[in-house]
């Protein structure tokens, strides 16, 4: 949709171009969100694309994924064969509820910021103990993702913050991974988003859970747990009135799915249950 309120798009090449921040002022990524809604607060947009960031970067500390990196050119990045959490990275760019058009237009930190409870990014990287450089005025400084989301629509970025770059490290590429997901309709935006993770050095297990919750919850064990340990420790971290509401799913709904999913998961990492196809 046109955006009839904008009076002025600013393309800056770099760092130094970027323009003084004020009121009325976005950033730009993919657009798919900013352009299809009104916004008629915005009256510039600031164009990430020029900053021309390497999209993917691989060295021995992990991967690093720059904001304006497309969720199609994730999608199809080769990974190293030692990295057994690479197989995540296509689970959570296929989760979008997104025609091709979107795919190929949004981006990773676009969907980061957007803080959406769905945002299959968001997963991927509270998954992957992913962590946030953001661009602040003359500095910057680095978050967890967990840390970056605050709840639906509501990231930690203030007014004129970029966030710049999404790091995962090497020792999360290197777990061991299951994942489970479902939404209401087979393409539909999802209801419930887990990702469960192994150490292959001690054997330590992360559960973290998106899109049934408001923000993501990350549950760290030293073993894998018990059924009874998992199922007690979810429902002390998530009450039951605190799994999100919305259309894509009831609470009471994804609240089932979400304890079935851990369980599943748990059983699969713990090599007592059956790998999902
Ligand atoms: C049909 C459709 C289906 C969708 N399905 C899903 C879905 O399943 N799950 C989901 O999570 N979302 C979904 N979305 C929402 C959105 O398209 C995605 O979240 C997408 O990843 C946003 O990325 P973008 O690059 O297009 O962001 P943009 O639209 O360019 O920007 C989104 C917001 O983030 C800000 N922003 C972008 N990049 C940065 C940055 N680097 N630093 C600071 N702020 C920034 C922008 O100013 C804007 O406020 C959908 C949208 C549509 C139209």
């Amino acid at each position: 949709m046109d955006l009839n309120t904008i009076t002025e798009i600013a393309r800056p090449r770099q760092r130094a171009q970027l323009p003084v921040w004020q009121p009325g002022d976005a950033w730009l990524a993919g657009g798919t969100w900013l352009f299809s809604e009104p916004q008629p607060q915005l009256t510039r947009l600031v164009d990430l694309a020029d900053l021309c960031w390497p999209a993917l970067e691989i060295d021995d500390t992990g991967l690093h994924i720059a904001a304006t990196c497309k969720i199609s050119e994730l999608d199809a990045m080769t990974f190293p064969s030692t990295w057994a959490a690479a197989s995540l990275v296509n689970q959570c760019c296929r989760s979008f509820l997104a025609s091709f058009k979107i795919w190929n237009a949004a981006t990773v930190g676009g969907n980061l910021c957007m803080a959406l409870p769905a945002g299959p990014m968001i997963a991927l990287a509270a998954a992957l103990d992913g962590f946030c450089t953001i661009w602040t005025q003359g500095g910057e400084r680095h978050l967890s993702i967990t840390d970056f989301i605050l709840g639906p629509q509501r990231s930690a970025l203030k007014p004129g913050e970029l966030l710049r770059r999404i790091d995962l490290p090497l020792a999360a590429l290197r777990r061991r991974t299951s994942f489970r997901q479902i939404a209401l309709s087979p393409l539909g935006r999802s209801a419930a988003l887990l990702i469960g993770t192994q150490s292959p050095d001690n054997g330590s297990f992360v559960l973290t859970v998106t899109a049934s919750t408001p923000r993501p919850i990350r549950l760290s064990f030293a073993n894998i747990p018990t059924p009874a340990a998992l199922r007690k420790r979810l429902e002390d971290e998530v009450p039951r009135e605190n799994y999100y509401d919305d259309v894509h799913g009831a609470p009471e709904w994804r609240r089932h799915v979400t304890l079935q999913f851990a369980e599943e998961i748990r059983s699969e990492l713990a090599g007592t249950g059956a790998r999902a196809t």
